[in-house]
């Protein structure tokens, strides 16, 4: 039995302009007034929050930054800080991307100072973590994870990290149509859940949400859902057009009703 509601965020990446953001936006928070089992968050870049905000306020969608940096203020030409983020209107932030690893250098020591900075200001951090399609072959799936965990996390206490959101999100799946089968996500999912409870107890990892992401479309949005340990998704492609990102929250709210 699942005792909170699906948790669907649409990472928008490097797309949409302003105009373009604020139309997406504007159709996902008229849906949200059918989807009030479901918790909801967009993810637009940078350039939109502040116009993406007016256009959802008085809707339950909620808002989020895809990444930040853990100075506050500075000389940091091209960064947005935490409190930056926060007087925009954020709950959420995206920390740990695939992306911000593979072609921004990002390692899991740049990721646990982010994740420090996101809590100070009271933002949940949505922190990713997941294997190459190499480390998959060679069995290495838990090891990596285990590790991104462990260095993302570091420091954390059972009150801060009740506070972060786990998305794992297999590299090899992302952007390519390629989705893990429930059965692997779960696996990795029940994994993770466990590795939080040996670290922090069995009431963080049982209250921990754990979504997955990955090629996640209305497809096969439901089958994943169903799975105990995958608290929703973290949707890249799919959440860029409202239809599918809906349709994505009505299967996951689906499948939670099945189960409880
Ligand atoms: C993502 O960017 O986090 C993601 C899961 O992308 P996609 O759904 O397009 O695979």
């Amino acid at each position: 039995m699942k005792d909170r509601l699906p948790f669907i965020a649409g990472n928008w990446k490097m797309n949409l302009t302003i105009p373009e953001a604020k139309d997406l936006a504007s159709s996902i928070a008229a849906a949200s007034v059918d989807l009030p089992e479901a918790e909801l968050v967009i993810i637009p870049p940078f350039t939109s929050l502040s116009e993406v905000r007016k256009t959802i306020a008085g809707s339950s969608v909620q808002l989020g930054a895809q990444d930040l940096f853990w100075e506050d203020q500075g000389a940091f030409t091209g960064e947005i800080s935490a409190p930056m983020l926060k007087n925009a209107g954020c709950q959420y932030v995206v920390i740990g991307h695939s992306e911000r690893r593979q072609y921004f250098g990002e390692t899991d020591l740049a990721v646990n100072k982010k994740i420090s900075a996101a809590l100070k200001q009271g933002l949940f951090p949505i922190v990713c973590i997941g294997e190459t399609l190499q480390e998959r072959e060679r069995n290495e799936t838990m090891a990596r994870v285990a590790l991104q965990l462990r260095d993302g996390l570091a420091g954390l206490n059972g009150d801060t990290l009740a506070k972060v959101i786990v998305a794992y999100e297999p590299i090899w799946a992302i952007g390519t149509g390629r989705t893990a089968t429930p059965g692997q996500a779960e696996e990795v999912h029940a994994f993770i859940r466990g590795e939080l409870s040996k670290k922090h107890g069995n009431s963080v990892a049982a209250c921990a949400i754990i979504l997955y992401g990955g090629s996640v479309k209305p497809s096969n949005a439901y089958t994943l859902c169903l799975e105990k340990n995958i608290d929703g998704f973290l949707v890249g492609g799919a959440s860029l057009e409202a239809s599918s990102f809906i349709q994505i929250s009505r299967e996951a709210i689906k499948a939670y009703k099945e189960q409880n």
